[in-house]
């Protein structure tokens, strides 16, 4: 079944409720929501009524808590621990998310898997699998999904190899997985167009079991840019049909597939480029 989607607002009042009337106006039947702004750790409290309430209007929509996604925050970062107080921030911080996601019934978080800023992949990579078994908690039901990165900067989890080091280090691999983001993809240096390839190398490395979530978006930049700079469906660098194809790779059948393209103006384009998924037709009109 195809599950299409995007990111959502998460509101303080109206919370899962709040964010699934959003989804529901796109068409969607799936979404992902931050559980408060992405650039800071002001949340709030987890309404468990409304929670209840957004899980029975799920229901009625044939939609699935369970293919909900949440995204952690972009300040957490496992990577670095040169400022030890930042470090233990981040792990604490995390905890914390894991915590609310269960609160709510999520499943899938999808984390950055951090910067090394200067102390070097390798290291960068140890404080990664360190903090990510501290906050793993054997009773867990909560999935973390490492997420691929264009290589901005000095991310790491660029290259799946990087990926694979790391989930080889932490304890529970029932606790751990992957998000896939094709801007990112392009911007690493992954060929879209040759998706098969993609998936088989990914399978080899890592192993198509741990995707849980994929990322669609369209980029501003070349392959290999390392940019990271996503653009609506079909107007960027990776084009309409091949992120079609992605969509529809009967390999990533049933897995969330979420929208983070940029809004237009004012305006979301979700409802829109949803649209032009499920009928398969590029939409020129939209920007
Ligand atoms: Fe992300
Ligand atoms: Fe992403
Ligand atoms: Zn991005």
């Amino acid at each position: 079944m195809l599950l299409i989607g995007s990111h959502v607002n998460f509101g303080s009042k109206d919370q899962l409720l709040g964010s699934l009337n959003i989804a529901l106006s796109y068409g969607a039947n799936t979404f992902m929501f931050y559980t408060g702004a992405p650039q800071n750790t002001l949340r709030s409290k987890i309404d468990d009524s409304i929670t209840k309430e957004a899980i029975l209007k799920m229901e009625e929509n044939n939609m699935k808590l369970e293919n909900i996604i949440v995204h952690a925050p972009y300040i957490i970062n496992l990577a670095n621990n040169k400022d030890e107080s930042k470090y233990d921030f981040s792990i604490r911080f995390l905890k914390e998310e894991v915590k609310r996601c269960e609160k709510i019934g999520i499943k899938y978080l999808v984390l950055h898997p951090g910067s090394h800023v200067g102390i070097g992949v390798e290291e960068g990579i140890i404080n990664i699998i360190y903090a990510l078994n501290k906050v793993n908690e054997e009773n867990q039901n909560v999935i973390i999904l490492l997420e691929t990165m264009a290589g901005k900067g000095t991310e790491i989890g660029t290259y799946f190899e990087q990926l694979k080091t790391i989930i080889d280090g932490v304890n529970d691999k029932t606790k751990i997985g992957v998000c896939l983001d094709t801007c990112h993809l392009n911007d690493a240096g992954y060929d879209i167009s040759n998706f098969e390839q993609i998936l088989d190398d990914f399978d080899k490395i890592i192993g198509l079991s741990y995707v849980h979530c994929v990322h669609v978006n369209d980029s501003k930049n070349e392959i290999g840019a390392h940019k990271d700079r996503h653009e609506n469906i079909g107007y960027g660098t990776i084009g309409f049909n091949n992120l079609i194809n992605v969509i529809y790779c009967p390999r990533l059948d049933n897995i969330p597939k979420i929208l983070e393209t940029p809004w237009i103006g004012e305006n979301p384009p979700y409802k829109e480029e949803i649209e032009m998924i499920r009928n398969k037709k590029f939409n020129s009109k939209l920007k």
